[in-house]
């Protein structure tokens, strides 16, 4: 059976594996970023792969990359969390190497992850959401990766849904991430700790007592107390969860959403209220199905396995 090799490559970690062609992981490592210089996280890609390699022939290797990276699947062009800038990973990696490179982003590589073997298989058309401390997503169209024409697409945390709104860290104001996010989730906490201390009693018993220094588990935690606040920021972010979701149906009709990252393992606390809120408020609704809502089924290995299947159909 064919083997490649996908690598997860985050702002704080390397996530490296060997997948097969049915997505299993037959064997994988972990390795700290150097953030600091494009060479050394080459280098510690490349000692990931040849590691890996052992006693094995691969195929291809597939990097799933944090950053904007160009149409042609080689450069990454820009990073928030690395130091890469017009960065040629594609032909680093493959030079150090010696095996064929397919570099993508890291949230279409987790989106095609769970497209093809995880929450998404057997869906052509679905959207991939993965809220974190923002919100990062991948478009799957009619059974490919859609990627834009300059393969800058799907950057879905950046759709601007209140004009002059919260400043995000993109640099415009309103993005879908500044409201739905888990970060999100944690400003609106604090707001109502703020101007409502005893709406937020248990919660900010559980924070040591500070509303600004309260912290996204223990919004969790004080939801799953009953803590009026904590709910209240939950049923926020549900709500602006939704209505993303409501204006990506609305371009992209896709049969389903799988929902991924640090947020969804909270999912019990807001799930029910995203699906309600979108089929409320959904354009056509009641003249058109629905479509599903579901949680990512691979978790963290989503991106490393997206990226190692990718580098098989390069
Ligand atoms: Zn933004």
């Amino acid at each position: 059976m064919a083997l490649t090799i996908g690598v997860d490559i985050g702002g704080t970690k390397v996530a490296a594996g060997v997948v097969d062609e049915d997505g299993r992981i037959v064997e994988h490592l972990l390795r700290p970023t150097p953030a600091t210089s494009p060479e050394q996280v080459a280098e510690t890609i490349a000692e990931a792969v040849r590691e890996l390699s052992k006693g094995r022939e691969i195929e291809a290797v597939g990097l799933g990359a944090a950053g904007f990276v160009d149409e042609t699947r080689s450069v990454v062009r820009f990073a928030p969390n690395l130091a890469w800038r017009e960065e040629p990973l594609q032909k680093k990696v493959s030079d150090l190497v010696g095996l064929p490179v397919v570099v993508e982003n890291d949230a279409n590589a987790m989106a095609w992850g769970e497209a093809k073997f995880g929450a998404g298989r057997g869906e052509s058309h679905l959207v991939c959401v993965t809220v974190g401390t923002g919100i990062g997503g991948g478009v799957v169209l009619d059974g490919a990766l859609y990627r834009g024409r300059w393969g800058m697409g799907a950057e879905l945390g950046h759709m601007q849904v209140v004009p002059e709104g919260r400043l995000c860290g993109c640099g415009n104001l309103g993005c879908w991430e500044q409201y739905a996010s888990g970060n999100a989730l944690v400003a609106e906490a604090r707001a109502i700790a703020e101007a409502d201390p005893a709406r937020a009693a248990v919660l900010l018993k559980i924070s040591g007592g500070t509303p600004e220094h309260i912290e996204g588990h223990e919004v969790t935690e004080a939801a799953k107390q009953g803590d009026p606040a904590a709910l209240a920021a939950f049923s926020a972010m549900a709500e602006w969860l939704a209505q993303g979701l409501c204006d990506l149906a609305a371009v992209l009709d896709p049969g389903c959403f799988v929902l991924g990252g640090g947020v969804s393992r909270a999912a019990d606390l807001w799930i029910d209220q995203v699906r309600e809120a979108f089929a409320r408020n959904l354009t056509g609704r009641g003249h058109r199905p629905l479509a599903d809502i579901r949680l990512a089924e691979l978790g963290a290995s989503a991106g490393l396995v997206g990226a190692a299947d990718l580098a098989r159909r390069r």
